[in-house]
């Protein structure tokens, strides 16, 4: 792997530069409270600091709501609307963000490629960015704060800017225009990258692993947990739309006034809404708010062997975004047995 150095005057220019070649999306504060990627005018509206994100980087890849196609039944004809985007940027993914599309890459690529989600991928350049966790943040005990794949840069904060770490050819690229951005990197350098490391371990609430979780899950599947915190859930979904690792989606026809034409839109759904388990009948097969709310905690601890231990990565949202203040992390460490320094 290629390290090299870049100081906070030579970021800003490279991502200006960045913003001049691709659309250039990047965590801004969007309110008193919440952060968002949003496309990028003004480089001096990044923020470098920021906890999580309201919404996954999945949406650049896999959008809230899409036409997968447009149909005429007169013609009996397909037309396919694959996305012709072009080149984007997302700067300042977090290490827990980055496993989470390597997730849906398992799941939109390698399984059964989709085409939508495919495009979009080889299209769009992942930059990361470190960060220290505040007190939803339970990464490391999923083995995902830290990735040596799935991103082409990642930016690491030292002193006076940031250690950079190239992953792919693609990231020497980005760089190979600005040499005079570019600077070696100094014993001082990884020093400070060791240190942050070590501050940032130890900032964590949480220590050890949950590699064992999945089976106290599968074994205990009558825990009281289950229907104590469920009768406080109001089938909102926030957890599952907020989640950089939730995939399930549903679709729906749109038939055009003329009778004859219409597309076909996919669009997030969420195993909280009562709707997600309904089917022909209409038998719903999770007709229980409890049904659905264990499902999403058996779901989200699956393995996902080829790319980490569990489909949940540990960055805190579906905790921080619930209205009804449901603490997915400590009701877990309660079916894990797992003890924590706090909740
Ligand atoms: S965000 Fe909270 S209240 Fe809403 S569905 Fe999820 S667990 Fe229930
Ligand atoms: S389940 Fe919760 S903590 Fe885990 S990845 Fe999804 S939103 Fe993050």
């Amino acid at each position: 792997m290629r390290y090299i150095k870049m100081t906070t005057a030579n970021t800003y220019k490279f991502l200006e530069n960045l913003k001049d070649e691709a659309t250039l999306y990047a965590p801004t504060k969007i309110s008193e409270q919440f952060y968002d990627f949003t496309e990028i005018d003004d480089v001096d509206d990044v923020e470098f600091h920021y906890n999580r994100t309201i919404r996954p980087p999945r949406r650049f890849f896999y959008p809230e709501e899409e036409t997968m196609f447009r149909f005429d039944t007169d013609k009996v004809e397909l037309y396919e609307n694959t996305p012709r985007e072009g080149r984007f940027v997302i700067f300042g993914v977090h290490a827990c963000d980055v496993v989470g599309l390597r997730i849906l890459d398992a799941e939109f690529i390698d399984e059964q490629p989709d085409p939508y989600y495919k495009m979009r991928r080889d299209n769009g350049i992942i930059i990361g960015l470190s960060c220290l966790p505040d007190e939803y943040c339970f990464c490391n005990v999923r083995r995902t704060e830290f990735v040596d794949k799935g991103f082409d840069l990642f930016f690491h904060e030292v002193a006076d800017g940031y250690l950079v770490r190239v992953g792919t050819v693609q990231g020497h690229k980005l760089l190979d225009p600005y040499p005079e951005l570019v600077g070696e990197v100094t014993q001082e350098d990884i020093d400070y990258m060791e240190d942050f490391e070590e501050k940032r371990s130890s900032m964590y609430t949480l220590q050890g692993n949950w590699d064992s979780l999945r089976y106290f899950l599968e074994m205990r599947l009558d825990h009281p947990m289950y229907e104590r915190e469920s009768e406080k859930c109001l089938g909102c979904g926030n957890c599952t739309l907020t989640c950089p690792t939730c995939r399930c989606y549903d679709v729906k026809d749109v038939p055009s006034i003329d009778g004859k034409t219409g597309e076909r839109i996919r669009f997030w759904d969420s195993c909280q809404f009562r709707s997600h388990g309904l089917v022909a009948g209409p038998h719903n097969f999770r007709p229980t708010k409890e049904s659905r709310f264990k499902n999403r905690y058996q779901c989200k601890n699956a393995y996902c062997e080829e790319v980490t231990t569990a489909y949940c990565v540990g960055c805190g949202r579906c905790t921080y975004f619930c209205p009804a203040e449901i603490n997915f992390k400590r009701n877990l460490m309660e079916i894990g047995g797992y003890q924590g320094v706090g909740d």
